[in-house]
């Protein structure tokens, strides 16, 4: 009986080349066979890398047949690697059908983690990181695309999509018909490249440094919009206003905490002193 095999989902660079891991390398020189989207794109990285093994194209357009044949392979003992165009397999990109396959039928998928645009414009958006929603392309046709941004209108995770070109002025357009032209948001575009740039600000600012300068209508991009913020309730005090009435509560009476700890974070005493009472 053959070994069993993995298939190894490997992540290559978004733009810039030194952004391939030495794992990647060691996996794509060390497997039997690369399955990549486009062979004649991706011969231009192995080539760079100076990897000879052979490839076979797998991409949205192969049929299940295609996919099986893979599969046979791997059941064979045949190390795959897959990989796209740019960035990680499966992320917004082909890989779907034949992952989650194998792993149905208990071959071992391994992924070979790297470069995810995704990922690279929001760590360095400065938008919040701690829960985000990837939302994939939006829709080309404005309907839908305004339908999408209606239903994540709420969210108040920061909301990722990918974009195309051509398709950016409309669509920031229409996050400013539904989100409204105050919403912040950050375009990050060309990230790892030359003229990598993050346009930040409201939607009404973005739009219109976008409509300034037509390179910001080129290349690569990631729109980024900050999620819905609550309106502030009256009776709402923030969190450092109430971790310093804490620490004063600890060490004085009610009152003079109450009193000092409106000084220091500019909050009307008497919600303090409210707060104080009922959580003392
Ligand atoms: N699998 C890829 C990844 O891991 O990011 C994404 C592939 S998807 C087909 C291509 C889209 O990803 C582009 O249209 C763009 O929205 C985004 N993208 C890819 N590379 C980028 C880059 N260098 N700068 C900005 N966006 C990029």
């Amino acid at each position: 009986m053959s070994q069993p095999a993995t298939l190894y989902v490997v992540a290559t660079p978004i733009g810039n080349l030194s952004d391939i891991s030495l794992r990647a390398i060691e996996t794509l020189k060390s497997v039997d066979l690369i399955a990549a989207e486009d062979t004649r794109h991706s011969g231009r990285l192995l080539k760079h890398l100076d990897i000879s093994t052979p490839m076979q194209a797998y991409h949205d357009h192969s049929t299940q047949e295609q996919v099986d044949k893979l599969i046979v392979k791997l059941q064979q003992g045949i190390n795959i690697a897959l990989i796209s165009d740019a960035g990680t397999p499966l992320i917004s990109d082909p890989g779907y059908p034949l992952v989650s396959q194998a792993r149905q039928l208990g071959i071992r998928v391994e992924p070979i983690p790297g470069a995810c645009a995704v990922i690279a414009a929001l760590s360095a958006s400065g938008l919040s990181s701690f829960q985000f929603s990837f939302e994939g392309f939006l829709p080309a046709k404005t309907h839908a695309r305004q339908a999408i941004l209606e239903w994540r209108k709420y969210d108040e995770r920061t909301l990722i999509f990918y974009e195309s070109p051509h398709r950016i002025v409309a669509s920031l357009n229409d996050v400013r018909v539904v989100l409204g032209g105050d919403r912040p948001i950050v375009l990050a575009r060309e990230l790892t490249k030359t003229f990598e740039t993050f346009l930040s600000g409201s939607v009404d600012e973005v739009i219109e440094q976008v409509n300034a300068d037509s390179n910001q209508q080129r290349g690569e991009m990631v729109i980024l919009v900050q999620g819905y913020q609550k309106p502030i309730d009256e009776d709402t005090i923030p969190h450092d206003a109430l971790f310093t009435l804490q620490t004063l509560m600890d060490e004085l009476p009610l009152k003079q905490a109450c009193a000092l700890a409106a000084k220091i974070t500019g909050e009307k005493k008497n919600k303090l002193y409210k707060w104080a009472i009922e959580n003392k």
